[in-house]
Protein backbone atom coordinates (compact mmCIF):
# COMPACT_ATOMS: atom_id res chain seq x y z
CA UNK A 1 0.00 0.00 0.00
CA UNK A 2 1.83 3.54 -0.83
CA UNK A 3 1.74 5.87 1.55
CA UNK A 4 1.71 10.05 1.19
CA UNK A 5 3.69 11.02 3.80
CA UNK A 6 7.82 10.47 4.46
CA UNK A 7 7.94 8.32 7.59
CA UNK A 8 11.65 9.16 7.79
CA UNK A 9 10.64 12.69 7.92
CA UNK A 10 11.41 14.90 10.84
CA UNK A 11 8.52 16.96 12.56
CA UNK A 12 4.54 16.03 12.41
CA UNK A 13 3.35 15.01 9.26
CA UNK A 14 -0.38 13.73 8.48
CA UNK A 15 -0.90 11.79 5.74
CA UNK A 16 -2.74 8.73 4.16
CA UNK A 17 -1.81 4.41 2.84
CA UNK A 18 -3.83 4.22 -0.18
CA UNK A 19 -5.90 1.57 0.35
CA UNK A 20 -6.92 0.80 -3.18
CA UNK A 21 -10.39 -1.11 -3.60
CA UNK A 22 -12.75 -0.56 -6.66
CA UNK A 23 -16.36 -0.89 -6.08
CA UNK A 24 -19.33 1.52 -7.18
CA UNK A 25 -18.95 4.03 -4.65
CA UNK A 26 -15.39 3.89 -5.38
CA UNK A 27 -14.35 2.72 -9.18
CA UNK A 28 -10.84 4.44 -9.11
CA UNK A 29 -9.99 6.04 -5.88
CA UNK A 30 -8.90 4.72 -2.92
CA UNK A 31 -9.83 4.63 0.74
CA UNK A 32 -7.82 6.78 2.99
CA UNK A 33 -6.52 5.42 5.75
CA UNK A 34 -4.77 7.86 7.80
CA UNK A 35 -1.53 7.54 9.40
CA UNK A 36 0.10 10.52 11.79
CA UNK A 37 4.19 10.54 11.98
CA UNK A 38 5.88 12.19 14.43
CA UNK A 39 9.51 12.10 14.49
CA UNK A 40 11.95 14.00 17.01
CA UNK A 41 15.68 12.93 18.32
CA UNK A 42 17.21 9.35 17.89
CA UNK A 43 14.68 6.59 19.75
CA UNK A 44 12.68 3.94 19.84
CA UNK A 45 9.58 4.12 17.15
CA UNK A 46 6.21 2.98 18.55
CA UNK A 47 3.41 2.07 16.66
CA UNK A 48 -0.43 3.15 18.12
CA UNK A 49 -3.30 1.73 16.41
CA UNK A 50 -7.08 2.24 16.87
CA UNK A 51 -10.22 1.37 14.93
CA UNK A 52 -9.05 -2.17 14.39
CA UNK A 53 -12.84 -2.40 14.82
CA UNK A 54 -14.79 0.30 13.64
CA UNK A 55 -17.29 0.74 16.89
CA UNK A 56 -14.81 1.16 19.08
CA UNK A 57 -14.14 4.86 20.03
CA UNK A 58 -12.40 5.12 23.44
CA UNK A 59 -8.70 4.16 21.31
CA UNK A 60 -8.65 6.56 18.38
CA UNK A 61 -10.44 9.52 21.19
CA UNK A 62 -6.51 8.82 23.40
CA UNK A 63 -4.96 8.21 20.05
CA UNK A 64 -6.17 11.70 18.48
CA UNK A 65 -5.13 13.64 21.82
CA UNK A 66 -1.62 11.96 22.14
CA UNK A 67 -1.26 13.18 17.90
CA UNK A 68 -2.22 16.69 18.87
CA UNK A 69 -0.23 16.60 22.57
CA UNK A 70 3.12 15.36 21.35
CA UNK A 71 5.79 17.75 20.57
CA UNK A 72 8.51 16.38 18.15
CA UNK A 73 10.96 18.48 19.49
CA UNK A 74 10.57 17.01 22.62
CA UNK A 75 10.25 13.51 21.62
CA UNK A 76 13.27 10.77 22.08
CA UNK A 77 12.18 8.57 18.91
CA UNK A 78 9.07 8.19 16.73
CA UNK A 79 5.09 7.89 16.94
CA UNK A 80 3.39 6.25 13.73
CA UNK A 81 -0.22 6.57 14.74
CA UNK A 82 -2.80 5.18 12.78
CA UNK A 83 -6.24 6.59 14.88
CA UNK A 84 -8.69 5.03 12.32
CA UNK A 85 -6.66 1.59 11.36
CA UNK A 86 -9.68 0.47 9.28
CA UNK A 87 -11.21 3.37 8.43
CA UNK A 88 -14.21 1.79 6.16
CA UNK A 89 -14.81 0.43 9.60
CA UNK A 90 -14.89 3.40 11.61
CA UNK A 91 -17.11 5.78 8.96
CA UNK A 92 -19.62 3.36 9.39
CA UNK A 93 -19.61 2.46 12.78
CA UNK A 94 -19.16 -1.22 12.17
CA UNK A 95 -16.63 -3.87 13.59
CA UNK A 96 -16.23 -5.34 10.38
CA UNK A 97 -15.10 -3.84 7.52
CA UNK A 98 -18.30 -3.04 5.26
CA UNK A 99 -16.19 -3.46 2.15
CA UNK A 100 -15.85 -6.65 2.46
CA UNK A 101 -17.70 -7.96 5.65
CA UNK A 102 -14.31 -9.32 6.86
CA UNK A 103 -13.03 -8.37 10.60
CA UNK A 104 -9.68 -7.25 9.89
CA UNK A 105 -8.27 -8.28 13.86
CA UNK A 106 -9.20 -12.30 12.17
CA UNK A 107 -7.38 -10.93 9.14
CA UNK A 108 -3.07 -11.33 9.82
CA UNK A 109 -0.88 -11.79 8.13
CA UNK A 110 -3.12 -10.74 5.36
CA UNK A 111 -2.48 -10.24 1.73
CA UNK A 112 -1.35 -7.39 -0.53
CA UNK A 113 -3.88 -8.78 -3.59
CA UNK A 114 -6.02 -9.91 -1.42
CA UNK A 115 -9.43 -8.06 0.10
CA UNK A 116 -9.18 -4.69 1.63
CA UNK A 117 -9.52 -6.16 4.99
CA UNK A 118 -6.52 -8.40 3.84
CA UNK A 119 -4.57 -5.32 2.21
CA UNK A 120 -4.77 -2.85 5.44
CA UNK A 121 -3.63 -6.59 7.49
CA UNK A 122 -0.97 -6.87 5.00
CA UNK A 123 0.20 -3.35 5.33
CA UNK A 124 0.31 -3.33 9.04
CA UNK A 125 2.47 -6.64 9.19
CA UNK A 126 4.76 -6.49 6.66
CA UNK A 127 5.25 -2.39 5.66
CA UNK A 128 5.32 -0.58 9.26
CA UNK A 129 5.81 -3.81 11.86
CA UNK A 130 9.11 -4.41 10.85
CA UNK A 131 9.78 -0.64 10.97
CA UNK A 132 8.78 -0.41 14.82
CA UNK A 133 10.28 -1.35 18.61
CA UNK A 134 7.01 -1.46 20.20
CA UNK A 135 2.96 -1.19 19.18
CA UNK A 136 -0.08 -1.00 21.09
CA UNK A 137 -3.31 -1.71 19.86
CA UNK A 138 -6.22 -0.17 21.78
CA UNK A 139 -9.50 -1.60 21.26
CA UNK A 140 -12.56 -1.92 23.29
CA UNK A 141 -15.71 -3.56 23.70
CA UNK A 142 -17.68 -1.97 20.41
CA UNK A 143 -21.34 -2.23 20.21
CA UNK A 144 -21.60 -5.50 21.28
CA UNK A 145 -19.98 -6.08 24.85
CA UNK A 146 -18.28 -3.79 27.68
CA UNK A 147 -14.66 -5.17 28.88
CA UNK A 148 -13.54 -4.67 32.20
CA UNK A 149 -10.59 -2.32 31.28
CA UNK A 150 -6.90 -4.20 30.89
CA UNK A 151 -3.95 -4.53 28.98
CA UNK A 152 -3.27 -8.07 26.95
CA UNK A 153 0.23 -8.96 26.32
CA UNK A 154 0.49 -12.25 24.40
CA UNK A 155 2.15 -14.92 25.94
CA UNK A 156 4.49 -16.07 22.94
CA UNK A 157 6.67 -18.95 22.47
CA UNK A 158 9.78 -16.81 22.66
CA UNK A 159 9.81 -15.90 26.95
CA UNK A 160 12.05 -12.69 26.26
CA UNK A 161 9.62 -11.20 24.08
CA UNK A 162 6.44 -12.20 26.60
CA UNK A 163 8.76 -10.60 29.00
CA UNK A 164 9.09 -7.34 26.61
CA UNK A 165 4.87 -7.41 26.32
CA UNK A 166 4.36 -8.25 30.07
CA UNK A 167 6.19 -4.98 30.94
CA UNK A 168 4.56 -2.84 28.12
CA UNK A 169 1.04 -4.25 30.11
CA UNK A 170 2.28 -3.11 33.67
CA UNK A 171 3.84 0.22 32.61
CA UNK A 172 0.16 1.16 30.95
CA UNK A 173 -1.02 1.34 34.43
CA UNK A 174 -3.85 -0.53 34.30
CA UNK A 175 -4.95 -2.68 37.42
CA UNK A 176 -6.11 -5.73 35.02
CA UNK A 177 -3.78 -7.89 32.37
CA UNK A 178 -5.78 -10.35 30.95
CA UNK A 179 -3.22 -12.60 29.40
CA UNK A 180 -3.57 -14.42 25.54
CA UNK A 181 -2.76 -17.65 25.98
CA UNK A 182 -3.20 -20.85 24.47
CA UNK A 183 -6.20 -19.62 22.76
CA UNK A 184 -5.08 -16.23 21.41
CA UNK A 185 -6.43 -16.06 17.84
CA UNK A 186 -2.91 -16.70 15.27
CA UNK A 187 -5.27 -14.26 12.38
CA UNK A 188 -4.28 -10.76 15.29
CA UNK A 189 -2.80 -7.80 15.48
CA UNK A 190 -1.10 -9.42 18.70
CA UNK A 191 -0.42 -12.25 16.01
CA UNK A 192 1.41 -10.40 13.66
CA UNK A 193 4.20 -8.20 16.64
CA UNK A 194 4.94 -11.71 17.71
CA UNK A 195 5.67 -12.93 14.15
CA UNK A 196 7.94 -10.06 13.73
CA UNK A 197 9.17 -10.29 16.85
CA UNK A 198 7.73 -6.70 17.95
CA UNK A 199 6.99 -6.32 21.62
CA UNK A 200 3.63 -5.44 21.52
CA UNK A 201 0.62 -5.00 24.14
CA UNK A 202 -3.08 -4.72 23.01
CA UNK A 203 -5.98 -2.93 25.14
CA UNK A 204 -9.91 -3.64 25.85
CA UNK A 205 -11.12 0.10 26.98
CA UNK A 206 -14.91 -0.60 28.14
CA UNK A 207 -17.60 -0.76 25.33
CA UNK A 208 -20.52 -0.09 24.28
CA UNK A 209 -19.68 1.52 21.26
CA UNK A 210 -19.67 5.29 22.35
CA UNK A 211 -16.83 7.18 24.45
CA UNK A 212 -16.45 6.76 28.60
CA UNK A 213 -14.99 9.56 29.90
CA UNK A 214 -12.58 8.14 32.69
CA UNK A 215 -11.57 5.43 30.41
CA UNK A 216 -10.40 7.48 27.22
CA UNK A 217 -8.84 9.90 30.09
CA UNK A 218 -6.83 6.32 31.31
CA UNK A 219 -5.76 5.11 28.14
CA UNK A 220 -4.20 8.61 27.33
CA UNK A 221 -2.23 8.66 30.83
CA UNK A 222 -1.22 4.60 29.81
CA UNK A 223 -0.26 5.54 26.09
CA UNK A 224 2.25 8.41 27.92
CA UNK A 225 3.37 5.94 30.76
CA UNK A 226 4.25 3.74 27.93
CA UNK A 227 6.35 6.18 26.12
CA UNK A 228 7.72 7.03 29.70
CA UNK A 229 8.74 3.69 29.60
CA UNK A 230 10.71 3.51 26.45
CA UNK A 231 11.93 6.68 27.29
CA UNK A 232 10.58 8.84 24.68
CA UNK A 233 9.16 11.15 26.82
CA UNK A 234 9.71 12.69 30.27
CA UNK A 235 7.40 11.83 32.89
CA UNK A 236 5.79 10.37 35.75
CA UNK A 237 7.61 7.23 36.35
CA UNK A 238 5.36 3.99 34.84
CA UNK A 239 3.52 2.64 38.19
CA UNK A 240 2.90 -1.14 39.00
CA UNK A 241 -0.93 -0.68 39.84
CA UNK A 242 -1.27 -4.26 38.01
CA UNK A 243 -3.60 -5.75 41.02
CA UNK A 244 -4.97 -9.42 38.91
CA UNK A 245 -4.04 -11.16 35.93
CA UNK A 246 -6.62 -12.93 33.93
CA UNK A 247 -6.72 -15.92 31.41
CA UNK A 248 -9.16 -17.66 29.06
CA UNK A 249 -7.73 -21.44 30.14
CA UNK A 250 -11.49 -22.99 28.46
CA UNK A 251 -14.01 -21.06 26.55
CA UNK A 252 -16.52 -23.68 27.55
CA UNK A 253 -16.10 -21.74 31.15
CA UNK A 254 -17.93 -18.28 29.79
CA UNK A 255 -21.87 -18.48 29.28
CA UNK A 256 -23.37 -18.38 25.97
CA UNK A 257 -26.95 -17.59 25.43
CA UNK A 258 -29.18 -21.04 25.47
CA UNK A 259 -31.34 -20.33 22.41
CA UNK A 260 -32.90 -17.31 21.04
CA UNK A 261 -34.20 -14.30 23.40
CA UNK A 262 -33.97 -11.73 25.78
CA UNK A 263 -30.59 -11.69 28.22
CA UNK A 264 -31.69 -10.18 31.72
CA UNK A 265 -27.98 -9.80 32.71
CA UNK A 266 -27.36 -10.17 36.25
CA UNK A 267 -23.35 -10.25 36.34
CA UNK A 268 -21.11 -8.07 34.93
CA UNK A 269 -17.94 -7.57 33.52
CA UNK A 270 -15.21 -7.15 37.12
CA UNK A 271 -16.94 -9.22 38.91
CA UNK A 272 -15.68 -12.54 40.65
CA UNK A 273 -18.45 -15.50 40.52
CA UNK A 274 -18.78 -19.22 41.56
CA UNK A 275 -20.41 -22.35 39.82
CA UNK A 276 -23.75 -22.01 40.17
CA UNK A 277 -24.36 -18.02 40.75
CA UNK A 278 -27.72 -16.44 39.40
CA UNK A 279 -26.06 -15.09 35.69
CA UNK A 280 -29.53 -14.16 34.63
CA UNK A 281 -33.06 -14.89 33.73
CA UNK A 282 -33.34 -15.71 29.44
CA UNK A 283 -36.81 -14.18 28.61
CA UNK A 284 -38.74 -15.21 25.57
CA UNK A 285 -40.69 -12.29 25.14
CA UNK A 286 -42.12 -13.15 21.53
CA UNK A 287 -43.59 -16.36 23.23
CA UNK A 288 -44.67 -14.54 26.14
CA UNK A 289 -46.28 -17.82 27.81
CA UNK A 290 -42.89 -19.85 28.02
CA UNK A 291 -41.21 -19.18 31.19
CA UNK A 292 -38.06 -18.29 31.08
CA UNK A 293 -34.97 -20.08 32.13
CA UNK A 294 -32.80 -19.03 35.00
CA UNK A 295 -29.11 -19.31 33.66
CA UNK A 296 -26.14 -19.86 36.31
CA UNK A 297 -22.69 -18.88 35.84
CA UNK A 298 -20.84 -22.50 34.76
CA UNK A 299 -17.67 -21.89 36.41
CA UNK A 300 -15.47 -20.32 39.22
CA UNK A 301 -13.95 -17.26 37.83
CA UNK A 302 -13.54 -13.85 37.43
CA UNK A 303 -16.20 -11.88 34.21
CA UNK A 304 -14.20 -10.14 31.88
CA UNK A 305 -16.77 -8.80 29.92
CA UNK A 306 -20.82 -8.84 29.47
CA UNK A 307 -22.66 -8.76 26.36
CA UNK A 308 -24.21 -5.43 25.49
CA UNK A 309 -27.00 -6.75 23.71
CA UNK A 310 -30.50 -7.37 25.35
CA UNK A 311 -32.01 -9.79 22.81
CA UNK A 312 -29.29 -12.66 21.41
CA UNK A 313 -29.22 -15.15 18.77
CA UNK A 314 -28.61 -19.22 20.26
CA UNK A 315 -24.74 -19.38 20.65
CA UNK A 316 -23.68 -15.14 21.32
CA UNK A 317 -21.39 -14.93 24.57
CA UNK A 318 -23.06 -13.62 27.81
CA UNK A 319 -20.29 -13.36 29.88
CA UNK A 320 -16.64 -14.09 29.40
CA UNK A 321 -15.23 -15.90 31.99
CA UNK A 322 -11.93 -16.08 33.02
CA UNK A 323 -9.25 -17.56 35.03
CA UNK A 324 -7.03 -15.66 37.79
CA UNK A 325 -3.84 -16.23 37.00
CA UNK A 326 -2.06 -13.70 39.55
CA UNK A 327 0.17 -15.38 40.65
CA UNK A 328 2.15 -15.82 37.48
CA UNK A 329 2.29 -11.52 37.36
CA UNK A 330 5.77 -12.21 39.97
ZN1 LIG B 1 -11.84 -4.72 19.03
Amino acid sequence: MHLTLDLDAIGTHHGDAMLRWSDNSNPLGYHPIPVISIKGRAGPTLLITAGTHGDEFEGPSAAMRIARSIDPEHLNGQLIILPALNAPAVRASSRVTPLDGANLNRAFPGHPQGGPTAMIADFIEAQIMPRVDAAIDLHSGGKASFFQPCTLPTRTKDPELYEKNLDLAVAFGLPLIWRLGANNDARSVNSAAERTGVPMVATELGGGGGVDPEITNQTETGLRRLMVHLGMIDGEAPSKQTKKMVEVTDPLNSLYAPAEGLFDRAVKAGQTVKAGDFAGWFHFPLESERPPLRLTCPTDGFILAHTNRGYVQRGEMLALVTSDISDDLN
